[in-house]
């Protein structure tokens, strides 16, 4: 048998891929790669009603995003269910399981029973010794487990540790309906199994199926994976992750203009540490991965948090990644600022040029695209206020005043506007920034912007000219 390791993301696709999820498939992705191994892609659609295409889609969509790449074909759940059976049929076959006719009635009888005394559900196993020849009429039975009635089942967890469940407490679970469907609960380990995963990580909401799930590797005489089941997520509040709190879908991080690579290293920190260490390139985290680091208690998500490490990735970007970025994203975000996708060849080139002094200040690509505002505005300007406040009448005079200067300037770039202007504002004995920030109002619309020379030498001679007489005219 081989011994590589083989790792698994299995979302079930009933919605996007979740920040959650998205941490579940980097933690699996990590440590496939740390130690060579493969991650597989399980889509678990047995829920028909629930599972849709558009959210197969998304989660596909978000982990081709997120640069999470699975090896070899996605697996469909679904699809699999004769397998399943299969196996149901071998259980029953080898006495591990039986076919069980209580009626609706009993088990809704059984349930107000507990109910009543105060316990929780369990079924009784009114069937487990029962002989098949005295099957009511009519009943169409399920399968169920003969699970263990003493003793323990003990999952050795990568992150909890050992965990012990005293098998009187778990009852003889069912795995295949009487429509003959296969439960979700033997699904899995027949994939597990099939799939030859070795190492099992998700969100420690599936431990009690651990149990569940290792009863029927054992019945089946199979060597269940190794297990890892990482604390859930909670708001900056402690309280589970709700949309308030950043429990959104991929896509949606994506359009309020994070970087894959950031949200990656802040996910990778998100109930995972390695020291003090806050910045990981990819390689330095597969390299450092390891399940023993995964704390115990639930992660904190802190979008200032993942805002900062944004903006660090932008500043280290080069420039035309950056401008692919943001025409990446443009569908979502152009429409409502009036630019297409993709760019035009002109725009792309000003973006790149501006990036620079954009990447400084920007903590997300809409930052970047809205300092970029001022490429992008077509003439006359709309100013925002704090702009109208700049451009009172005497600002108006003095960009009237410095315009020849800028008209007989031979080159133009910033430095021979900076130049200019200087020169202007010692000749006016007015300080600098009283001629600077109404001529930044004028080009940008706007009463912060990149660096105003830089932005001059960015839109050009004859835009800027033109803006500045759109000012001074009105
Ligand atoms: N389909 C389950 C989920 O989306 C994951 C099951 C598993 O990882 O075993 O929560």
């Amino acid at each position: 048998m081989s011994s590589s390791v083989v790792t698994r993301f299995a979302p079930s696709p009933t919605g996007y891929l979740h920040i959650g999820g998205a941490r579940t498939a980097l933690f699996n992705w990590l440590y496939a790669r740390r130690f060579g191994g493969r991650m597989l892609l399980r889509i678990e659609d047995t829920d028909r009603e629930r599972s849709t295409q558009g959210a197969i889609d998304a989660i596909l969509d978000g982990m081709r995003w997120l640069g999470l790449d699975w090896d070899g074909d996605v697996i469909y759940q679904y699809a699999r269910a004769d397998r399943h059976r299969e196996a149901a049929e071998s259980l029953l076959a080898s006495g591990h399981a039986y076919r069980c006719y209580a009626t609706p009635e009993e088990l809704t009888a059984m349930r107000e029973a507990a109910r009543a005394e105060g316990r929780p559900l369990r079924y009784d196993g009114r069937w487990r010794d029962r002989d098949p020849s005295e099957a009511p009429a009519g009943v169409k039975p399920v399968i169920r487990l003969r699970a263990p009635l003493d003793g323990e089942t003990v999952v050795e967890d990568g992150v909890q540790g050992r965990v012990v469940w005293q098998n009187k407490d778990l009852d003889d679970l069912v795995l295949l309906r009487s429509d003959g469907n296969p439960t979700y609960m033997l699904a899995v380990v027949v994939d597990d199994h099939d799939m030859g995963v070795t190492q099992v990580i998700r969100g420690d909401d599936h431990l009690t199926n651990a149990a569940r799930q290792r009863q029927i590797f054992d019945a089946l005489g199979w060597e269940a994976p190794a297990m890892a089941h990482i604390p859930l997520i909670h708001g900056a509040d402690g309280a589970k992750l709700s949309k308030r709190h950043g429990a959104l879908g991929v896509d949606a991080y994506r359009d309020l203009g994070y970087l894959p690579a950031a949200l990656r290293n802040y996910l990778v920190r998100l109930g995972w540490s390695h020291g003090d260490q806050e910045v990981f390139s990819t390689d330095e985290m597969v390299a450092a991965f390891d399940l023993k680091s995964i704390g115990r208690s639930p992660a904190r998500f802190d979008f200032a948090k993942l805002e900062n490490l944004n903006g660090l990735y932008i500043r280290g970007a080069a420039d035309a990644d950056l401008v692919a970025a943001i025409d990446a994203v443009l569908p979502a975000l152009g429409p409502e600022r009036g630019i297409a996708h993709p760019m035009s060849p002109d725009l792309r080139d000003k973006l790149t040029a501006a990036m620079p002094g954009l990447k400084e200040r920007g903590k997300t690509l809409v930052d970047l695209l809205d300092s970029a505002y001022y490429l992008t505005a077509a003439r006359p300007l709309a100013l925002d206020e704090k702009a109208r406040g700049l451009l009172g009448p005497e600002a108006r005079e003095r960009l009237a005043a410095i315009l020849p200067a800028l008209e007989a300037l031979p080159d133009w770039n910033a430095a021979t506007t900076e130049g200019a202007v200087r020169a202007f504002a010692e000749s006016a004995s007015v300080k600098l920034g009283q001629i600077a920030q109404p001529l930044r109002a004028a080009l940008t619309g706007r009463a912060t912007s990149p660096p105003v020379f830089d932005v001059m030498a960015v839109l050009g001679r004859d835009e800027c000219l033109g803006r500045l007489r759109d000012q001074i005219g009105g």
